[in-house]
């Protein structure tokens, strides 16, 4: 490939055109009239004007994205994560309408993982376990009072395209049924443009782990160990390390043999997430699986020393692996936490404007992935993450360290941030000893109120004005 275009923006576009330009391939970045400014049009070698602010009026919108490859002369396209990166439409229109290669999967390998309940019944028949659920999508509530009959409280309804954590719904007793059902058939049609919905059984306080896999065209495939991504809002990831606390060598080598097989069941090709949801370290299920690279990619990285763009863009042009399962090894621990513009102290609600100050730390084995520069403007239309702040260390003590050390020089100010959240998250004695869950912010909201409350995120340089040593023995 000699010119990739970028069908993405912020932060992962940016993190797309750094390893292309350490490849000596020419980038192309898109834009709408709301990101003219935005640092991934600064750095990219070409930027391509898509006009209008929303994402459905520009991003989203696949003939003008086909339109832009075409314009570019781009021989490549990297969808990043989120917008149109799991749309087998889009990925079929590139193969048949531009001369340009889809850095992903095929057409039928997003198709196939993009429906839930396809993906479900295909990996069971590959014999790798499932949450108990329906293997069709529902067709009314008397299928759904069926499956709860069967099965008992609580179930968990989703939609099956869904993403991001939307429009789930937890039935805990009889009198949420109808209505739920209702609801979430409306959201799923709202937000996905589908209103197929399916249930499974909800799992009480569950880990989220989740195995990074790579595969070539050819057929060879490994994994890269796991993710835990339990340290959740609202069923969407905030914080994520690598690897796992809650699994030990066997355990961790077991998921990763059960990711490779559900990829190999869909005759995958690029980089891919196989999410499970796990009971415990041997009672796990496959949940889903996201054909893309991840938010939460960078912790793979930190432990691997993997580049998984690199890989990403050498696999989508035909090139063989070039290492197997036992040349990847695992090193230390990495810890991400994402930055969003969002109040933690208000149900993070986003908070949108204008960045007045920003330092961004950095010193040992520190990463931040980030597009935000002073003066920069966060547009109230797209997602709230704004920065992700990455560190590895050899264990995970120190890496919580590191973490709260990089966090403490941390300035953004003008909006809300989940900074302070991340120092009060590393604070807490669970985090300390990895004993949580999916649940665990949401019934320990009280300690994050009080801990929150009037001490906002201190920076040595504030801190000052009230005396240096006070503040940071406040810090802890
Ligand atoms: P990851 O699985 O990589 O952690 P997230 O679930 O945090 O990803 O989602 C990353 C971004 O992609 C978010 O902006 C999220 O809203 C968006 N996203 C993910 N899946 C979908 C989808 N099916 N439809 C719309 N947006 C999605
Ligand atoms: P999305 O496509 O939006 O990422 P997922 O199916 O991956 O949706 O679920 C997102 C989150 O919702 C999970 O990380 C987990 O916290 C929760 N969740 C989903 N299914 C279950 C389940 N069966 N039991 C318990 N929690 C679940
Ligand atoms: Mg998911």
């Amino acid at each position: 490939m000699k010119r990739v275009l970028v069908a993405n923006r912020g932060e992962i576009a940016l993190r797309i055109i750094r390893t292309l330009r350490e490849m000596g391939i020419e980038s192309v970045a898109l834009f709408s009239d709301a990101d003219a400014k935005s640092t991934h049009v600064r750095l990219a070698d070409y930027a391509y004007h898509l006009p209008g602010v929303t994402s459905q009026e520009t991003y989203l919108q696949i003939p003008k994205v086909i339109r832009a490859i075409q314009d570019s002369g781009a021989d490549g396209v990297h969808p990043g994560y989120g917008f149109l990166s799991e749309n087998a439409h889009f990925a079929e229109a590139i193969a048949c309408e531009t001369r340009a290669k889809f850095i992903g999967p095929s057409p039928k390998a997003i198709e196939l993982m993009g429906d839930k309940v396809q993906a479900r019944n295909l990996v069971q028949a590959a014999g790798v376990p499932v949450v108990p659920g329906v293997t069709h999508g529902l067709d009314s509530v008397e299928d759904l009072r069926g499956f709860i009959q069967a099965v008992g409280y609580p179930v968990i309804l989703k939609a099956a395209c869904g993403g991001g954590g939307r429009g789930m719904r937890v039935l805990r007793s009889d009198g949420d049924v109808a209505p739920a059902y209702e609801a979430c058939r409306r959201e799923a049609l709202a937000y996905f443009g589908d209103d197929k919905i399916f249930c499974e059984r909800y799992i009480d306080k569950p880990r989220h782990i989740e195995v990074q896999v790579l595969f070539d065209e050819h057929g060879h495939g490994v994994h890269l160990f796991e993710r835990d991504c339990s340290i959740q809002r609202r069923h969407q990831k905030l914080f994520e390390e690598a690897p796992s606390a809650f699994l030990n060598h066997e355990q961790r080598m077991r998921l990763g043999e059960l990711a490779v097989k559900v990829a190999s069941a869909v005759n995958y090709a690029g980089a891919g997430t196989i999410e499970f949801i796990c009971e415990s370290p041997e009672k796990v299920y496959f949940m889903e699986m996201n054909t893309r690279i991840q938010v939460e990619h960078p912790v793979t990285e930190m432990i691997t020393g993997v580049d998984l763009i690199r890989e990403q863009i050498r696999v989508a042009s035909g090139e063989p692996l070039g290492f197997g399962q036992k040349d990847i090894s695992l090193k230390g621990w990495a810890m991400e936490a994402r930055i969003n513009a969002e109040d933690p102290k208000n149900d993070f609600a986003p908070g949108p404007g204008v960045v007045s100050r920003l330092r961004l730390p950095s010193g040992p084995f520190c990463r931040v992935d980030s597009h935000l520069y002073q003066g920069y403007e966060i547009p109230q239309y797209y997602d709230s993450m704004v920065a992700k702040l990455i560190v590895w260390a050899p264990d995970r003590n120190v890496a919580r360290s590191r973490m709260l050390r990089a966090l403490s020089e941390m300035e953004l100010a003008g909006v809300p941030s989940t900074i302070g959240f991340h120092e009060a998250l590393l604070g807490h004695p669970n985090f300390q000893n990895s004993t949580f869950d999916t649940g665990f912010l949401a019934r320990e909201s009280e300690y994050f109120q009080k801990t929150l409350q009037g001490v906002d995120h201190l920076t040595p340089e504030l801190a000052m004005v009230g005396g240096l040593r006070a503040t940071h023995g406040r810090r802890g």
